[in-house]
């Protein structure tokens, strides 16, 4: 679908050119806001302006679309200081004490579906703004009375206003722009958007703070209280997958030699059908982690009193002898899970897996400056501590941040690490890491 011929049809234009002469003044100078110094006007289909990014990035062109209609509104918009949201799918108005949230459902269902399908009742808004519920985008075969999609409520405590509707067309053009032409953008998946209204007299710090708070603290009522599940489109999605040779398409398959427990199986596999949650995927491997804790640090206490009985000065008619032994026992039982995950790390662990990773991948990610705050750096400087050492520290510290771990008092003072934000979308790394460490514990955890 969608080469650059097929745009062109009667009424059309196929260049910018032909596109900016049909055009009126204003719509003219809305063109020129939009296009700014990163894209340009391409051509004109069935109402709806295309514009290309004039320097094509990494991932090749991108295009987005606004409808001939909405060009001065979106203009307007920009012009105003409407910016991307740094988090989500979705935009912030500052000035305007506004912003606007991409929802898709938590559920593979098309979100038009999810949406329309319910009939929308909600409390009646005492405030300044205009609501229409939308009507359906297909008829759904329900009387009309039943066709009002959406809700707009409102707070006078909090000043606030929160609505679910149509995405307006800078929404539309500020997210994620398309990969390729597309005859028919405004059946975007992303037809519905959470919007919300706060104080405009705000800096916009605020304004972006709070209204990301309203729109979290919807979700999560519309989940708690009607059981409708959304999630706030993450501006950036990724998918971490693990290829064994990426671009192989001819994998060679033996029968399963690795004896590995079902439950510990179970784990390991559940990191892949939560391939677009970076955090899940990391404590899925992590919880395989701690499966063999157990395990490694048995296999250390057997090994550590091995050596202390079979120490020459060691004498069983000694009270001193007896008591240095309960000592070390002692210190054993109560070593703390990130004791335990350091033994882990250096007894199932290969340190030639540990180099090879680190020398594939990029360190800066994992050195001081690295984009997952207050987690432990990771150095390969010959003077620093053990790889192994300096590992779990960090997968540990990773782990506690995305639990939130308030059983451990030094990490109770550092903000948890949350699903969809710009660190878990930067998580991939760490995640390759965890699943080095989780399959190495496999390995050495067999019979
Ligand atoms: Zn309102």
């Amino acid at each position: 679908m969608g080469s650059r011929e097929s745009v062109t049809g009667a009424g059309d234009t196929g260049t910018r050119d032909a596109a900016m002469e049909s055009f009126e003044e204003f719509q003219k100078n809305a063109v020129q806001v939009i296009e700014g110094d990163s894209r340009k006007l391409s051509s004109v289909k069935d109402g709806m302006a295309m514009f290309v990014d004039s320097k094509p990035g990494k991932r090749g062109e991108r295009f987005r679309f606004v409808p001939v209609a909405s060009l001065s509104i979106v203009a307007d918009d920009l012009v105003n200081g409407a910016v991307e949201h740094s988090e989500y799918a979705g935009f912030l108005l500052p000035g305007r004490g506004y912003a606007e949230f991409t929802v898709r459902p938590s559920r593979s269902m098309p979100l038009r579906r999810y949406i329309e399908r319910l009939k929308w009742v909600s409390d009646d808004a005492e405030c300044s703004h205009a609501f229409i519920p939308s009507e359906p985008t297909r008829p759904n075969g329900r009387e009309a009375e039943s066709s009002r999609i959406g809700f707009h409520v409102h707070s006078p405590k909090e000043r606030a206003c929160v609505e679910l509707s149509r995405a307006t067309a800078t929404a539309t053009f500020l997210t994620d722009p398309w990969p390729f032409v597309t005859a028919y953008p405004e059946n975007s998946l992303r037809m519905y958007t959470l919007k919300v209204f706060v104080e405009p007299s705000l800096d916009g710090e605020s304004v972006s703070r709070q209204a990301t708070d309203i729109a979290a603290r919807s979700i999560f009522e519309l989940d708690i209280r009607n059981g409708i599940h959304f999630v706030l489109e993450p501006r950036e999605r990724l998918r971490v997958s693990f290829e064994a040779s990426p671009g192989s398409n001819s994998p060679k398959i033996r029968f399963p030699r690795l004896k590995t427990p079902r439950e510990v199986a179970a784990l390991f596999s559940f990191a892949a059908e939560a391939s677009d949650n970076p955090p899940f995927i990391f404590l899925s491997y992590y919880q395989v982690l701690e499966y063999f804790l157990p395990m490694a640090h048995k296999r250390d206490a057997v090994k550590a009193l091995r050596i202390a009985l079979k120490d020459p000065y060691f004498d069983e008619g000694e009270d001193s002898s007896v008591l240095t032994l309960l000592n070390s026992i002692e210190r054993l039982k109560q070593a703390s899970e990130e004791e335990q995950l350091k033994v882990l790390v250096r007894d199932f662990v290969r340190e030639e897996k540990l180099k090879e990773f680190f020398d594939d991948v990029d360190v800066k990610h994992f050195a001081n400056k690295g984009p997952i705050a207050g987690i432990p750096e990771i150095s390969l400087h010959p003077k620093s501590e053990p790889l192994s050492v300096q590992v779990a520290k960090r997968i540990y510290a990773l782990r506690n941040r995305i639990v939130h771990a308030k059983d451990d008092p030094k990490y109770a003072s550092i903000p948890v690490l949350l699903p969809r934000s710009v660190e878990a979308n930067n998580l991939q790394p760490d995640v390759a890491l965890a699943r080095v460490l989780a399959t190495e514990a496999l390995i050495h955890g067999q019979g």
